[in-house]
C-alpha cells in the first residue's frame, strides 16, 4: 500500500478566539459518531477541551489530536488555539498538519489573530478551506467576508455555496457545484439536510457565482479548460478534482457557509475537507529534509515500507505518564521496536502506541506514515525531536521555538506546595519546550519565564488545576540579562583555617567582554600545574554559577569570556569547593569592576493597521523608545515594521486597540538584547 491512497486527512481548525472553532469541532465530532452528547462550549462540557483549565476558560489551549471518520475516510483533527501566546501551539500544530479548515465568524469576518495564523498557514504551505460561520446572527454576512478575506488576506476566494436565508432566517446553502439547496428545517443536529431546488430569489446569483467558480476551477486541467473554452459543460466530478488541485497548489481557498451551533453547514464542510484537503504524501515533499544528514527524496517522504522516521510534536503528561504525539513521516513503527532519537543520539522503547478520540484512547499495534498518534513510555522525547531508523538516521525540520522574555517569581504557599512544585514545574516544561526555570541566587526564589504574559498565567494555573500546588507570583517583569564592557583581572584568595582541616583556593582571572549573543566563554591557560587540573572544571563551575546572577541587579550575566591566568593551591586545604567558591568570588569582583551595564530584549514588532492610523500607529511607537523601519501596503493596510524594548510593550495590545478603533493589529518576536538606557536600571532599583 502506497500511503498516497491511504484514506487520511491530518488537518487543523484555526480561528480567532470566539469564532465558533471549538463549537465547529464540537459538530464534526457529533456528525462523525465520535459524541453522542453534543457538548456545548457554553456550559464547559466539550469534548475536546477537555482540560479543566481550558473549560474554564472557554479557549482551547493544548491542541488536542483526536481520529474521527466520514465517508470512510480517516480525519485526525488538531484543534488549535487563537490566542497569540499560544502561538507555538499553532506553529507545531502546522508543521505536522497536512490542511486546515480556518472558521470565520459571519460578522467579525477577518480578525486580528486569524490574519496572524492564516500567514503563519502560508508560512507552511498549507492548503485551506474557509467556513464563514455564525451565520445565523444579526449583523453576518457571507459576502462582505469573502471580500475582506480577499482584501485584507490577499487570498483568491472561491465561494462553493452561497447562504440561503440571513441572519435569524438562515436556513441553509445552495451548493454551487451541483446546482441545488440544502436546507436544515431544524436545529437538530439528528435531522440531516433536505436537498431541494435553488430558491427562485437565490438563482440569478448563484448562476453568477457557478460561472466565476468554473472560470476559476478549470485552469487547474487541461480537459477541464479545453471543455470550458469549448462551450461544453464541465463535469461536476472533474469540477471537484480541479478545486483539489487549486486547493493543493494555494491557487484559491474554497469558501463554505454555516452555522455551527445550529448544526447547519457541516455535513458540505464535512465533505470538502474529505474532497479537497490534501491526503498525506500529496504534498509539502521537501519536508523530510535538512542537516548534516542526507536529504530525503520526495517520494520517499511518505513511503510507508521505507525507513521509519516521524517527528515529536508535543507531549502532554497525565495521572499515567507522559504521551508523546508524533507525525509520521515514513515508514512504521510497530508496538515492541526499539526506535533512535536523532536529537538526542539515544535509543528509546515504548510501551504503547494510541490513537486518541478526544479524551478516549484506542490503543494501536502500529504506526504507518502519514499517521498522528500518540507513544507512551518514551523517556527523553521532547518536542521537535526526530525518531527514526538507527540503520538510517536523519533530521527533521526543527519547529522553531520562540525564547522566553518574561519572567514571574513563584512562592509555594505551603510545605506541601514546596515538595510538589519541583516535580510540576518539570512536567510543564516537558509539555511546553517554550518555557524556563531558574533560581534567583540571591532572593532564592524560583523564576518562571515564558514568550507571554498569558502564557505564564495559564502555565501557573495548571499547577493549581493539575497538581493542586498554590502558589503567590510575583508580577511579571522584562527578562533583563547584563554584560560587561571592558577587559579587567582580578585576583582572589580563599582561605579558611578555623580548625579541622582549612580552605584554600587562590585564581588570577581575566574577563572580557564578547560580541552580543555570544553567551558565555571560559578558558584556561593555567601552565605546570599552579592549579592541579582537577580542579580547573570547578574553576569554570564557580564562574558559571556566579554568572547567574550579575554585579548590576542580579540578571543572568552573558557575552563574556573567563580565563583562568593563574593561582596556586595548598597540598592538603584545597578542594574543589574551595576553587568553586574562590573563581565564584573574582568573577563577582571582576564583573562589578568591568563596567556592567544592563541588557534589555528588543522586539521585532510588526503592525498591522488600515491607513487612516498609520500616522498615530508610528508617533506610538516612537514613544515606546522604537525604531520604525519603514511601512510596505498589504491590501488596503500598511504593514509596520519596528524594534522597540519589550519593557515598552507591556500593555501595548490596550493602546493598540484604543488609538485604532480596535482595527490595527500586531505580532512580536524577540529580535535581540541591546543596553538599556540607565533610567531603566534606576527603574528597577525602585521596583
Ligand atoms: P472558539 O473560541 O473559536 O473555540 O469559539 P467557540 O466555539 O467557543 O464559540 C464562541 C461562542 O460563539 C460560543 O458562545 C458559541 O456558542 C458561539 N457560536 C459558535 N458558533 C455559532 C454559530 O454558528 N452561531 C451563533 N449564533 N453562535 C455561535
Amino acid at each position: 500500500m502506497n500511503s498516497n491512497n491511504r484514506n487520511l486527512r491530518n488537518i487543523g481548525v484555526i480561528a480567532h478566539v470566539d469564532a465558533g472553532k471549538t463549537t465547529t469541532t464540537e459538530r464534526i465530532l457529533f456528525y462523525t459518531g465520535e459524541a453522542h452528547r453534543i457538548g456545548d462550549v457554553d456550559d464547559g462540557t466539550t469534548r475536546m477541551d477537555f482540560d479543566p483549565q481550558e473549560r474554564q476558560r472557554g479557549i482551547t489551549i493544548n491542541s488536542a489530536a483526536t481520529t474521527v471518520h466520514w465517508n470512510g475516510v480517516q480525519i485526525n483533527l488538531i484543534d488549535t488555539p487563537g490566542h497569540i501566546d499560544f502561538n507555538i501551539e499553532v506553529r507545531r500544530s502546522l508543521r505536522v498538519l497536512d490542511g486546515a479548515v480556518v472558521v470565520f465568524d459571519g460578522v467579525a469576518g477577518v480578525e486580528p489573530q486569524t490574519e496572524t495564523n492564516w500567514r503563519l498557514a502560508d508560512a507552511y504551505r498549507v492548503p485551506r478551506i474557509a467556513f464563514i460561520n455564525k451565520l445565523d446572527r444579526t449583523g453576518a454576512d457571507f459576502q462582505r467576508v469573502v471580500a475582506m478575506m480577499q482584501e485584507r488576506l490577499g487570498v483568491q476566494t472561491l465561494p462553493v455555496q452561497l447562504p440561503i436565508g440571513v441572519e435569524g432566517g438562515f436556513r441553509g446553502v445552495v451548493d454551487l457545484l451541483a446546482m441545488q439547496a440544502l436546507v436544515w428545517d431544524h436545529d437538530d443536529a439528528s435531522e440531516g439536510p433536505r436537498v431541494l431546488p435553488i430558491p427562485a430569489d437565490l438563482r440569478e446569483a448563484a448562476v453568477l457565482q457557478r460561472a466565476r467558480l468554473v472560470e476559476l476551477a478549470v485552469e487547474q486541467d487541461e480537459a477541464a479548460l479545453h471543455a470550458y473554452l469549448h462551450g461544453q459543460d464541465v463535469p461536476v466530478e472533474l469540477l471537484r478534482e480541479c478545486i483539489r488541485r487549486g486547493v493543493l497548489a494555494g491557487a484559491f481557498v474554497p469558501v463554505l457557509a454555516g452555522a455551527a451551533f445550529r448544526n447547519r453547514g457541516i455535513e458540505p464542510l464535512l465533505d470538502a475537507v474529505v474532497d479537497w484537503l490534501p491526503k498525506p504524501g500529496d504534498l509539502r515533499p521537501g519536508e523530510v529534509q535538512h542537516g548534516d544528514v542526507p536529504v530525503v527524496d520526495d517520494p520517499m517522504a511518505a513511503d510507508p515500507d521505507g525507513p521509519f522516521a516521524a517527528l515529536a510534536f508535543k507531549v502532554v503528561t497525565d495521572d499515567h505518564g507522559a504521551m508523546v504525539f508524533v507525525r509520521v513521516y515514513r515508514g512504521r513503527l510497530r508496538r515492541g521496536d526499539a526506535v533512535l532519537n536523532a536529537t538526542t543520539g539515544k535509543m528509546e522503547r515504548f510501551a504503547r502506541i494510541y490513537e486518541v478520540h478526544a479524551d478516549q484512547r484506542v490503543e494501536r499495534d502500529e504506526l504507518v506514515a502519514g499517521d498522528i498518534a500518540g507513544i507512551v513510555g518514551l523517556k527523553d522525547t521532547l518536542t521537535g525531536h526526530t525518531l527514526c531508523d538507527r540503520q538510517h538516521v536523519l533530521q527533521l525540520e526543527q519547529i522553531s521555538i520562540p525564547e522566553a522574555v518574561i519572567d514571574v517569581a513563584i512562592e509555594p504557599k505551603s510545605q506541601a506546595d514546596q515538595q510538589g512544585l519541583s516535580p510540576a514545574l518539570q512536567l510543564l516544561l516537558r509539555e511546553d519546550p517554550s518555557l524556563r526555570l531558574r533560581q534567583d541566587s540571591e532572593s532564592g526564589q524560583t523564576i518562571l519565564s515564558g514568550m507571554g504574559e498569558l502564557q505564564l498565567e495559564v502555565s501557573i494555573e495548571k499547577l493549581r488545576a493539575r497538581f493542586g500546588i498554590q502558589v503567590s507570583v510575583g508580577r511579571p517583569q522584562v527578562a533583563y540579562r547584563e554584560t560587561i564592557t571592558r577587559e579587567v583581572e582580578v585576583s582572589h584568595v580563599h582561605k579558611k583555617q578555623s580548625g579541622g582541616p582549612g580552605q584554600f583556593a587562590a585564581v588570577r582571572l581575566r574577563l572580557a567582554p564578547l560580541p552580543r549573543g555570544e553567551g558565555q566563554r571560559f578558558e584556561s591557560q593555567v601552565v605546570g600545574g599552579a592549579i592541579p587540573r582537577e580542579f580547573i572544571p570547578a574553576v569554570e563551575a564557580g564562574i558559571r554559577r556566579a554568572a547567574q546572577a550579575g554585579a548590576l541587579a542580579g540578571h543572568p550575566c552573558v557575552d563574556f569570556v573567563a580565563t583562568l591566568l593563574d593561582g596556586s593551591h595548598h597540598e592538603r586545604d584545597s578542594s574543589t569547593l574551595a576553587f568553586e567558591l574562590a573563581a565564584a568570588a573574582a568573577f563577582r569582583e571582576a564583573a562589578a569592576q568591568a563596567g556592567p551595564v544592563l541588557l534589555e530584549p528588543v522586539m521585532a514588532v510588526e503592525v498591522i493597521t488600515p491607513l487612516d492610523y498609520l500616522g498615530d500607529c508610528i508617533g506610538d511607537l516612537h514613544r515606546r523608545r522604537g525604531v520604525v523601519h519603514g511601512n510596505v501596503m498589504r491590501g488596503n493596510a500598511a504593514a509596520v515594521n519596528a524594534q522597540v524594548p519589550l519593557k515598552e510593550m507591556f500593555g501595548y495590545i490596550g493602546s493598540l486597540r484604543a488609538l485604532s478603533s480596535g482595527r490595527a493589529q500586531y505580532t512580536m518576536h524577540l529580535d535581540h538584547y541591546a543596553v538599556a538606557p540607565v533610567a531603566a536600571l534606576a527603574a528597577l532599583a525602585q521596583a
